[in-house]
């Protein structure tokens, strides 16, 4: 039985105070949700702040990002060892970072061993987008995307989610048929690339314009573990509310 994860990726959303108020409106209540992973991932210049507000709950904290090397003159970049004492989670190869800044499965690669070496759960994105889609090569892009992404892997301490590009941010949700096909797929790759019981008990995510309205179709699927939520998560209301209903 795995457990079910319920992660808010808040993107290049929020100032500083917007942040913090995000979070009180959301922290005592999420915090009383004990059947469900609860992790949001803010923008780094909120981190050390949410880590302070989040001080004795059970949510857990997430970055969206973090470079490869540990340190030394990469102007602009976060490292693992930065990160590892402000949060527990790390978004590794989100489809917008592939898109805009060139993240290529190598690289996805490099990132996911910096997380581990540095005790942080890496949750690793993968998902095709509409062209690879409509051209029935989902199945070969997400392969790639994984045996790429995991490979040399000491640990599978790691999450994956599968986000179809075509349905982030798009109010148009993968079905749960749809999804549920790709992510049994994603955990048979898993089983290949390390064994059948870390594929058993890895969670894999569904994220792409998950609402309150979608997440229980999600849910009812036996691959589907839990979500990564975009949109959504920056409304205290709908985030509860996912929440709420995967416990
Ligand atoms: P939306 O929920 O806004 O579609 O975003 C999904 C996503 O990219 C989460 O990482």
């Amino acid at each position: 039985q795995r457990i079910r994860v319920i992660a808010g990726n808040w993107k290049m959303n929020t100032v500083l105070d917007e942040a913090v108020e995000l979070v009180n409106g959301l922290r005592y209540e999420l915090d009383e949700i004990d059947t469900v992973e609860k992790i949001i991932c803010p923008p780094f210049i909120s981190l050390a702040k949410i880590k302070e507000l989040l001080q004795g709950t059970s949510i857990r904290l997430g970055a969206q990002d973090l470079f490869y090397e540990d340190k030394g003159a990469y102007t602009g970049e976060i490292s693992g060892s930065m990160l590892s004492d402000l949060c527990q989670y790390v978004i590794v190869g989100h489809s917008e970072r592939r898109a805009y800044f060139n993240e290529v499965d190598e690289i996805v690669n490099r990132k996911m061993k910096a997380a581990l070496r540095h005790g942080l759960k890496p949750i690793m994105c993968v998902g095709e987008n509409l062209k690879q889609n409509e051209s029935g090569t989902s199945e070969s892009v997400i392969s790639e995307q994984l045996r790429v992404g995991l490979s040399g892997l000491t640990s599978s301490n790691l999450m994956v989610a599968y986000e179809p590009v075509w349905a982030i941010g798009t109010g148009k949700a993968a079905t749960g048929t749809y999804a549920q096909k790709m992510m049994a797929f994603i955990r048979r790759q898993i089983a290949e690339i390390f064994t059948e019981t870390a594929a058993n008990e890895l969670p894999i995510l569904y994220g792409g314009s998950v609402n309150p309205e979608n997440i229980l179709e999600m849910l009812a699927e036996p691959d589907i573990d839990g979500a990564l939520v975009g949109g959504a998560s920056l409304k205290p209301g709908l985030f509860l509310s996912i929440v709420r209903q995967a416990a």
